[in-house]
């Protein structure tokens, strides 16, 4: 299809999509008195929609996806040529772009050794579960099943996914859970659950050994955390936490399974954004920013150590890692994430997020200054979220529909930015930006601009 915006051509593609599709996260009720949004083309951060609307896109596809802008011509050619010579085998046969990434995406991960593909956050994070498991069954007579999981974050759409997901707006309706799964208390400093105190950080890491201890560190064999906590509310942990994190699960053996599926490739200006924090993970996840979407692919990293308990006893037919993904061997998704690395690299990216993160920042903390509503700005890299209260004193969230309120101002205003989730209990108030890593000032610029004049509007209102 040759797509040119504005041109109106669109208007059986929004008629079909109307009735028939059904969108992810939504209330299709609107749809019956306004337009599905339905985009059509994108270039570097700008999309377009089929009625011919510009938009910039600040959250990199919606969901912090497309990290590195839309349009890459040789994205699209890696993958061409690719599918050309070979389009799939099982992944229990290589193929040479998974080759290739595996071994580009390890040096980039000191410490860590092997790469499992799949297709998506959920599902990378399913094998890391399965992961666990095995080594239990073979290791600790199945007693070391539990895996802890913190308040806030997320983890994934399957119902394991969501048995280890902190975010009660996420479960509701869609339970009975996965057994074995164990939730720990949130680190944000801004809503501490202590009160004010010096040792944040090391108490809310302490608060998880108070649930290993309740549990028995015998029975619990990882922990999965987000580096920093994204769609619960772009929560950066404070300081003290992860030093304190890793020495508990080193003091009880427990893996550390960092989920960088949000962090991951570049979005906080380190490859991962747990090596802010240096720790070192046992399994780390990622997806999303692995190809910037261009094709699907997700995967699961381990360390050589995992990776030889799968391979201890060749006699035994339990011991190997029984498990497989259909499309985890489809070649595009590698192809897609080779030349996704590489653009990275030759484009200066990471040092591009450090520097435009730190701008980002700069610029919202001004904003605080002249909008009261305005309760905390939290950040690292292209990754930021800005809390919303009705009163500085008490941090009392405003109502959800405050926050989308300012959403839908800026997208009227031709900015998408997005928001903690809807019918969050109490926390479905911080507004969610991720632009992509090529972002320069002109673009952020915009970005606060719009988030500005919202919040202008909104308080008068
Ligand atoms: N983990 C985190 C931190 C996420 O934010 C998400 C999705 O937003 C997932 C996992 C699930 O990824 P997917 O939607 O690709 O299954």
């Amino acid at each position: 299809m040759n797509i040119s915006p504005g041109s109106n051509d669109f208007g059986e593609a929004v008629e079909s999509d109307r009735a028939h599709v059904w969108h992810h996260l939504s209330q299709h009720k609107r749809y019956e008195t306004s337009d599905p949004l339905v985009i059509i083309e994108g270039k570097g951060m700008r999309v377009w929609d089929a009625n011919g609307r510009e938009f910039l896109d600040a959250v990199s596809g919606g969901v912090w996806t497309v990290n590195v802008g839309y349009g890459r011509e040789s994205i699209a050619d890696a993958v061409r040529e690719q599918l050309v010579k070979l389009n799939y085998f099982a992944n229990s046969a290589g193929n040479v772009p998974g080759a290739l990434f595996a071994r580009r995406l390890i040096e980039k991960m000191p410490g860590m050794s092997r790469v499992y593909f799949s297709n998506s956050g959920s599902e990378a994070n399913e094998k890391a579960y399965k992961i666990v498991r095995q080594i239990s069954h073979n290791k600790h007579g199945g007693k070391k099943h539990k895996i802890l999981y913190r308040e806030r974050d997320y983890h994934g759409t399957t119902i394991t996914a969501l048995s280890s997901t902190g975010q009660n707006q996420r479960k509701d309706q869609y339970g009975p859970f996965t057994p074995g799964f164990v939730e720990v208390p949130h680190c944000m400093e801004y809503r501490s659950q202590y009160g004010p105190c010096d040792d944040y950080g090391v108490r809310a890491a302490k608060a998880i050994e108070d649930v290993i201890l309740r549990e028995g560190p015998d029975t619990i064999g990882a922990i999965v955390l987000e580096p920093i906590t994204a769609g619960g509310g772009v929560i950066t942990p404070p300081d003290g936490y992860w030093e304190t994190v890793q020495d508990i699960c080193r003091k009880y053996e427990i893996l550390l399974h960092i989920d960088e599926v949000v962090c991951g490739l570049g979005r906080t200006g380190t490859w991962f954004g747990y090596q802010h924090y240096g720790i070192q993970p046992d399994i780390v996840t990622m997806a999303k920013g692995v190809a910037s979407g261009y094709a699907a692919i997700s995967c699961t990293v381990t360390t050589e150590d995992v990776f030889n308990q799968f391979k201890a006893d060749p006699s035994d037919p339990m011991s190997y890692f029984r498990d497989i993904s259909t499309f985890g061997g489809c070649a595009a998704g590698p192809a897609a994430a080779l030349e996704n690395m590489r653009i990275i690299e030759e484009e200066n990216l990471l040092d591009n997020v450090t520097a435009m993160g730190e701008y980002l920042l700069t610029r919202f903390n001004e904003l605080k200054d002249r909008h009261e509503l305005i309760g905390d700005v939290r950040g690292k890299g292209l990754f930021c979220g800005i809390e919303l209260v009705k009163d500085r004193e008490t941090r009392e969230p405003v109502h959800e529909s405050i926050t989308q309120a300012v959403v839908a101002d800026c997208m009227a205003n031709g900015v998408i930015i997005g928001a903690t989730n809807r019918s969050f209990d109490a926390y479905n108030n911080t507004l969610c930006l991720s632009p992509a890593l090529i972002s320069t000032p002109k673009e952020l610029d915009e970005i606060v601009d719009a988030i500005d004049n919202a919040l202008e509007r909104v308080a008068v209102d």
